[in-house]
């Protein structure tokens, strides 16, 4: 089962998906794609904001 998040639903005007198949996975992608893309630190509140936005493919 591949998860995914969109990084739209996080609340940014941005079309980049993350797939991987943990939550764990998915975060370990977004911490680098949200500091590059969008200059945000993923804290921990955040992480578990995301979590919930993660959806199964
Ligand atoms: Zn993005």
């Amino acid at each position: 089962m591949t998860k995914i998040l969109y990084c739209r639903d996080a609340g940014f005007d941005c079309d980049a998906t993350v797939r991987g198949e943990s939550t764990q996975e998915i975060l370990d992608q977004v911490r680098p794609h949200a500091a590059h893309a969008h200059h945000v630190e993923v804290d921990e509140p955040m992480a578990k904001q995301l979590e919930g936005l993660i959806v199964e493919a």
